[in-house]
């Protein structure tokens, strides 16, 4: 099980767990092409991980954009020479109960989760059914990809689309060794969920203490958040498994939030 210069796309790159992915994937060999809207933090996160000394290439891309991604995925093919895994990493958070949440929210949020990955899907896809040598697309799910949250709607709709995008791919995929899982983290402090501490805490009128210990890490076995390298450390796994044995499933790194 390696990843091995293997050359890998990870959206959502410059930040949190996805930049977090790209520096693991990196010190274990691979080749790393970091991916994200935000071009210059995208350039500073491959910089870095080159100053370590691995490949790196900085995309400027979003997701949603149907040239982007194209244009992203043959910059990293000519830069990089391939692409073998793909990490769909990249998402937003937006909260409002249903009633309230304005339309435009919810197409943005659904265009960044569920057409950001079959956009990076099928792009990758054609390169690595043309080139020939399989492949591992990784989809970042969450616990809300199994449980529903209060506020939530579309992230809690677009994270359960990932799993069935998932389960077709694992089966397009096989006959050309591809291999699709999705990874389905608790909370883990970035800056997607920093932001809804204090905004959850003004919804439901209550601290933002109450927030991490009385909703987001409520159901946990042991009141801890979960960490970047857990998260990055699954990724790795998925990513390096060598056969069609681990394909179209799922895996909760959660401190036990929702057991299955
Ligand atoms: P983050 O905000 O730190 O990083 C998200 C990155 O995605 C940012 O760099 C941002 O610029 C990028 N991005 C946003 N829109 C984009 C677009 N249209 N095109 C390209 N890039 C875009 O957040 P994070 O917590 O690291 O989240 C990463 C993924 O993990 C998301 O899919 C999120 O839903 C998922 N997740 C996070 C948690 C958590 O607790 N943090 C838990 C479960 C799942």
């Amino acid at each position: 099980m390696t990843i091995e210069n293997k050359v890998a796309l990870i959206t959502g790159a410059a930040s949190g767990i996805g930049r977090r992915i790209a520096e693991v994937f990196a010190a274990h060999g691979a080749h790393v092409a970091v991916a994200d809207i935000q071009r210059d933090a995208a350039q500073a996160a491959a910089e870095a991980i080159r100053a370590r000394g691995a490949r790196a290439a900085a995309i400027a891309m979003d997701v949603t954009s149907e040239a982007e991604v194209e244009a992203g995925v043959a910059q990293t093919v000519r830069e990089l020479g391939g692409v073998d895994i793909l990490v769909s990493n990249a998402g937003i958070q937006i909260v409002n109960p249903i009633e309230q949440f304005a339309y435009a929210d919810w197409k943005k949020l659904m265009a960044i989760h569920v057409d950001g990955a079959f956009l990076t899907t099928r792009a990758c896809l054609r390169h690595m059914y043309a080139a020939g040598r399989g492949g591992a697309i990784l989809y970042m799910g969450s616990v809300h990809s199994k449980e529903a949250s209060p506020l939530k709607a579309p992230y809690v709709a677009a994270k359960h689309a990932l799993i069935g995008l998932a389960k077709v791919v694992a089966k397009e995929g096989a006959a050309h060794g591809v291999r699709a899982n999705v990874i389905c983290p608790g909370f883990v402090r970035t800056p997607l969920v920093e932001k809804q501490i204090p905004e959850q805490a003004r919804e439901f009128g209550i601290s933002e203490a109450e927030v991490i210990k009385n909703i987001m890490l409520k159901n946990t076995v042991d009141g801890e958040f979960t960490t970047l390298d857990d998260v990055a450390q699954c990724a790795l796994f998925f990513a390096g498994f060598a056969s069609n044995a681990l394909t179209g499933q799922s895996i909760v790194v959660s401190h036990g939030w929702h057991m299955q």
